[in-house]
């Protein structure tokens, strides 16, 4: 098929297209910034200095001025009083147009001093006397350099005259008060001069209101088709026998669990057991021990006769899981396969028909798992660990692969990264939720101080003792090379640095750029005790266990986001002994960073870390970290409109059930494409 050549396009219209704004509700739907009033008159002794106002007057004269520098100065008059208008900048057409006699229209910022009132480059405009004032206020519009806000306005105008706003929600269903769509969003962009600004910018409207809850609605209704959708697929039902693999790796354990972890395998061996897909997230504090939970559901997979997947989001945490399910489960004569990136050739080749044949029963890898090579003769559980750190795409991946199956398999994700309540109640609807609430015994809890970089060399002087006495130690650096635009300390520096101060310490070295072997090899000698201090940049961030470890010293605190500190100082704190925490940061620090400081000094449980770092960060880029940067809520916030968010959840399954094709309407309206995303 040919298609007919596309009519170019002007720089605006691409500038348009760039910010989305292609279909008419894309228009109606780009709200405002701020507002500038032009439906009234400020008398000129009225005006207030620094108060942006708008003034009507007649010149009385025009002039250059050469003194200081070369400038226009106009005065103009009104009724009450005289205003000087200075022009830094100007063409001599401004000159003529400014002639002493023609009345203005001036908008500007007033600034009174010693000499009476002055406006610098006023917005001017040429009228006649009784020229009518504008009726609304005067929407400005989020624009860009190729796109005039006088071209956008009138875009967006027309869109929204165009826009199909029709009320789709049933009359009675929307909360009270607020206003229907069409009304709401003609407020929104030419609202009354007798609105209240302050609302409109605070959001707090009730036609900012409308449009919230429409959006609110829609997710809700997205999430909860996702989650009926679900409940009618199959799955297999999966019973551990008795004396099963399941008994015999409990019985094996070198510890008991805890009341926790004994709790939530309960929960998810339940779900494990309906002929229903299981669609749960596991959450519990760094160091709470999920991972023996994951390999209790592995095993009640394997014993029912089904393969499960495993996968984690980086190789050293894929590997570490190896290791630690290949020690508990190969023992019981289960084979066990590894699929990463970095498995190559005849090693990969293997791996896969292990996977394809239903010999592997258990394959480890990381989101190479979910590539397209890999085949599973019967995949009954998928587990994916640290769940956040996985991308919106990867998600979506996994959740094809497994849509393709006959049955559909079980999903647990687990995560160290608890989630507020209100996410909870909208990205995470659809998800149950298990969580870890205690630690395993005899840990003693992590000391955490902050030093500037002043005292670096003292912390030098403190490991060296430590290391003396038999201690292990991470040290963590943000960037693995110089930068010129960050002037961060370089890791293989620090490691040289630190290999000459520490003499007869063996002191190891682990960066995002070494080869997996490399890295498999530093990890095995550091977790082996045969290295006492290992230098890494962040990839030892997630998950990595070594229990001797425990002094952790992290450079450059203050560039780390607080999920990112906590996760890192989960890295010690696993065994009986003491463990501390240094944070070292360069002054000044911004307040969020001061923040975050305080909040790693003051608490190491992860559930008050999360609140602090919603508090701090907003769930907008809470969010962002999760969804990969999607911003998924463009109107509602979650954290100020929980109340709408609480009706909008009332009300989803009441629409979805007596008006299933407004429900369907409601969705595609507002999340479009993203609906996909949210089930993600
Ligand atoms: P995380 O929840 O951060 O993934 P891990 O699963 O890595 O935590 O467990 C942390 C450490 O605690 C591991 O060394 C693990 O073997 C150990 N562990 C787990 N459960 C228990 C328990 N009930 N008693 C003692 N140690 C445990
Ligand atoms: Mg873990």
């Amino acid at each position: 098929m040919t298609m007919p050549p596309d009519k170019p396009k002007s720089a605006p219209q691409k500038a348009m297209e760039k910010l989305g704004l292609v279909r008419d509700i894309d228009l109606a739907l780009h709200l405002p910034l701020r507002y500038e009033d032009e439906t009234r008159i400020t008398p000129i002794a009225a005006l207030q200095d620094n108060e942006p106002a708008q003034v009507e007057g007649v010149v009385v004269d025009c002039q250059i001025e050469l003194r200081s520098r070369r400038q226009l100065l106009v005065r103009v008059k009104d009724e009450s009083g005289a205003l000087l208008l200075r022009f830094l900048h100007f063409y001599p057409s401004q000159q003529k147009q400014m002639a002493v006699g023609v009345r203005l229209r001036l908008r500007g910022e007033p600034r009174i001093g010693f000499f009476g009132r002055e406006m610098v480059h006023p917005v001017v405009k040429v009228v006649d006397e009784g020229t009518p004032l504008a009726q609304a206020l005067t929407p400005v519009y989020p624009a860009s350099a190729q796109l005039p806000q006088a071209y956008l306005r009138k875009a967006v105008a027309s869109g929204l005259a165009r826009a199909d706003l029709r009320e789709i929600l049933p009359a009675g269903v929307v909360p009270r008060g607020l206003p229907s769509l069409k009304d709401a969003l003609t407020c929104l962009h030419h609202p009354p001069p007798s609105a209240s600004l302050a609302a409109l910018e605070d959001h707090s409207h009730p036609a900012w209101q409308r449009l919230k809850f429409e959006e609110l609605l829609a997710q809700q209704l997205s999430q909860l088709q996702a989650q009926r959708e679900r409940a009618l697929l199959e799955a297999p039902a999966l019973r551990p026998g008795p004396g099963g693999l399941h008994e015999q790796l409990l019985a094996a354990l070198p510890f008991r669990l805890t009341g926790a972890q004994q709790r939530v395998a309960e929960e998810i061996a339940q779900d494990l057991a309906r002929p229903r897909p299981m669609h749960r997230l596991l959450q519990g504090d760094v160091g709470s021990g999920k991972t023996v939970v994951a390999a209790l559901a592995a095993a009640v997979a394997i014993d029912a006769g089904w393969q499960c997947a495993l996968m984690a989001p980086t190789e050293i945490l894929a590997e570490q899981h190896f290791r630690k399910l290949v020690g508990w489960l190969e023992p019981l004569g289960l084979q066990v396969a590894w699929i990463t990136g970095s498995v190559k050739g005849k090693a990969r080749q293997k791996m896969l028909d292990a996977a394809a044949s239903g010999e592997a029963r258990l394959v480890i890898g990381t989101h190479a798992v979910i590539e397209d090579k890999v085949r599973f003769a019967k995949l009954g559980l998928a587990i994916i660990d640290e769940q956040h750190r996985f991308g919106v795409a990867q998600r979506l991946a996994l959740r094809n692969k497994l849509k393709a199956m006959d049955l559909e398999p079980h999903l647990l994700m687990m995560s160290a990264t608890p989630i507020p309540r209100t996410l909870a109640m909208t990205y995470f609807a659809d998800l149950d939720v298990s969580t870890i609430d205690e630690l395993p015994p005899g840990r003693s809890p992590i000391v955490t101080k902050v030093f500037t970089e002043s005292k670096r060399h003292d912390v030098v002087d403190k490991i060296r003792g430590a290391v003396a006495d038999g201690a292990q130690v991470y040290w963590v650096c943000p960037l693995v090379e110089e930068s010129e635009a960050v002037d961060l300390r370089n890791a293989t520096e620090t490691h040289a640095e630190l290999s000459a101060a520490l003499p007869g310490a063996s002191v190891g070295l682990l960066h995002g750029r070494m080869s997996p072997g490399d890295k498999a090899a530093v990890m095995a000698q550091f977790s082996g005790g045969r290295m006492s201090v290992l230098v890494a940049t962040t990839v030892i961030e997630v998950g990595v266990d070594v229990p001797n470890a425990s002094l952790m010293v992290i450079e450059h605190a203050e560039r780390f986001g607080l999920a990112q500190l906590h996760q890192l100082r989960g890295r010690v704190g696993r065994g009986a002994k003491a463990s501390v925490c240094v944070l070292i940061y360069s002054p000044p620090l911004s307040d969020t960073g001061k923040a975050r400081l305080k909040a790693m000094a003051e608490t190491t449980d992860g559930f008050e870390i999360a609140r602090r770092d919603l508090d701090i960060r907003g769930p907008g880029e809470f969010m962002g970290s999760r969804q990969s940067g999607a911003e998924l809520l463009r109107f509602a916030d979650l954290q100020e409109d929980a109340p709408l968010l609480v009706a909008a959840r009332a009300l989803a399954p009441r629409l979805l059930d007596a008006h299933p094709e407004a429900a369907r309407r409601q969705v595609a309206r507002w999340l479009g494409t993203k609906a996909e995303f949210l089930k993600a």
